[in-house]
């Protein structure tokens, strides 16, 4: 490639909403342009790149004997209708009508489209397991799109999903997507780890994330020192608290706490520290109250609160709310006395004596409190964030904490989708059963910015060879030397012979900003 005749305008100056590197990087760099929030248009240097880490990508899938096709991004409405999902999607799911009227969403993912096709297609066992894949665009209405093309409103997905006769079946397509995730991450030359993670609105009940290890991811995972146990902080799991035994329990006290409303405040009041108070937040699962108790020093996982209430929604009850409910203000709410809702609490909470709740009434709060005597607790529950200092679930040893980014994610799906779009086949006793099925899907664009993300200096990217845009880089310093010229002329064609990617910088620009550009 020449420069000269190349659309590359590189800058130094960047917006200021471009806050991680790989975003003002590929700015700089003239990769990407933004058109408005979260949509971006991939200028020719950076779709180099973007086609590369695609190559790698269908490679492997291709390797792992998945099938290319390509399905269209207008959905409509009647499959996510028949789904369930139309009503559960929320705003991220960009919605719109034809010109007849009929409702359609732009695909922000894929199992309904695919389900559809497989329940029409296929009617027996002879003809699974399958796995179809397409890359392609997505559309999601980001509550927060931001990072450059990391997270943005459309965006280049691979996604690819699989159907097979048993669960064995299953696993084993899982297993390969897994295996092709791994070389895929390796050869686009990322450092990363694959953690357990929470199926979300895709469903499904087992889980993987490929997070790459960035300070300016927007994941937090753990990791065990001495074991292979790896999740996303989301999904860890907690485990119940050994507290000495042989306390003795004390008689319930009422104390008044004038204007005592947070944890910090309370507990330096009341001179305890926040292990030996109980929070109790109101929830509401679908408009159905929760009472959820955490220790005073821990915090509720509301995904594990989402999925052990069974609720599509869940939200924080609001200070009316909570009024009505528990009978006192915000800021006060415990657990004795509560009635008509259900009260559940944190495992740490199980086996803990004497603690501080709120008393449900202005100012007030309640010492010594225990579990069986004041109040009873309906199920004991893993509820809360993973901290730094617990225990690893699996070996009980020390826990790393970091931050990653999200570039895949791997499900098993089950017949969530199956059942519900009634995609069956005939086993070979003629009998109708459900297919079962998994979903795999990687950012494409994600995974680039975060290759940036993990590879740069100050002057500018560092690609990993197998992505980078060119191998040789060919810059005559002079234009007015013909020495130079020919020589790098010269240089250029025999590397083109050879079959490399080489670009030539033959702009009529001084040496100075030649090295800048072909730094950044
Ligand atoms: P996140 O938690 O970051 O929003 P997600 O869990 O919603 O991601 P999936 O539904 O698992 O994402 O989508 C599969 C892959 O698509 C993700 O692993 C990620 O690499 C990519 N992806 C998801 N949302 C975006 C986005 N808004 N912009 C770019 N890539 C995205
Ligand atoms: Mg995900």
């Amino acid at each position: 490639m020449r420069l000269s005749g190349m659309l590359l305008h590189t800058t130094r100056e960047v917006p200021a909403d471009a806050e991680v590197i790989s975003h003002q990087l590929m700015l700089r760099a003239g990769m990407i342009r933004q058109v408005a929030a979260g949509i971006y248009m991939i200028l020719p240097m950076g779709y180099k790149v973007l086609k590369k880490v695609e190559n790698i990508i269908r490679e492997e899938m291709d390797r792992a004997g998945a099938q290319e096709m390509l399905m269209p991004a207008l959905n409509p409405a009647e499959l996510w209708i028949e789904s369930g999902r139309w009503n559960v999607y929320g705003k991220e799911l960009i919605r719109l009508k034809d010109r007849r009227g009929r409702d359609f969403c732009l695909g922000p993912t894929h199992e309904e489209m695919f389900t559809d096709l497989i329940r029409k297609e296929i009617r027996s066992y002879r003809s699974l397991p399958l796995n179809l894949y397409q890359i392609q665009t997505k559309f999601r209405d980001e509550y927060r799109p931001r990072f450059g093309i990391m997270r943005g409103r459309e965006f280049l997905m691979k996604d690819a999903y699989s159907f097979d006769t048993d669960d064995e079946g299953a696993d084993a397509s899982y297993k390969s997507m897994y295996e092709a995730y791994t070389l895929i991450f390796k050869r686009c030359g990322l450092r990363f780890r694959a953690v357990e993670a929470d199926s979300g609105p895709i469903g499904g009940s087992v889980s993987n994330e490929f997070m790459v290890l960035a300070e300016s991811g927007e994941d937090e995972i753990v990791h065990c020192v001495a074991c292979d146990y790896a999740s996303n902080v989301t999904k860890a799991e907690t485990l119940e608290v050994d507290y000495p035994a042989g306390e003795q329990s004390r008689p319930m006290e009422k104390v008044h706490t004038p204007e005592m409303k947070t944890v910090d405040e309370v507990c330096r009041f009341l001179k305890v520290t926040s292990k030996e108070l109980v929070k109790t937040m109101i929830y509401l699962a679908d408009d159905t109250p929760l009472a959820v108790l955490v220790r005073g020093d821990h915090m509720v996982n509301e995904a594990k609160l989402l999925n052990f209430s069974g609720a599509q929604e869940l939200k924080m009850a609001d200070s009316a709310a909570i009024q009505k409910i528990t009978g006192g203000p915000e800021g006060f709410s415990g657990p004795v006395g509560l009635e008509g809702i259900k009260v559940i609490a944190d495992l740490a909470v199980k086996g803990l004596k004497n603690f501080v709740t709120g008393a449900n009434e202005n100012d007030y709060h309640l010492l010594s409190v225990n579990i069986g005597r004041d109040f009873e607790v309906h199920d004991f529950q893993d509820l809360r964030l993973l901290e730094a200092d617990d225990p690893c679930p699996r070996c009980g040893s020390t826990l790393t904490i970091e931050k990653g980014i999200e570039v895949g994610h791997v499900f098993k799906l089950g017949t969530k989708y199956s059942q519900a779009l009634k995609a069956t086949f005939q086993d070979a006793q003629g009998e109708e059963k459900l297919i079962i099925m998994g979903c795999y899907g990687i950012g494409v664009g994600r995974s680039m910015a975060a290759a940036i993300e993990q590879n740069h200096d100050e002057d500018g990217i560092i690609w990993p060879m197998p992505i980078a845009p060119y191998h040789v880089y060919i810059l005559p310093v002079s234009m007015k030397d013909g020495e130079v010229l020919s020589a790098a002329e010269d240089i250029y064609s025999a590397c083109i012979e050879a079959g490399l990617e080489a670009i030539i910088d033959d702009r009529d620009e001084r040496a100075g900003v030649k090295f800048k550009d072909a730094d950044l």
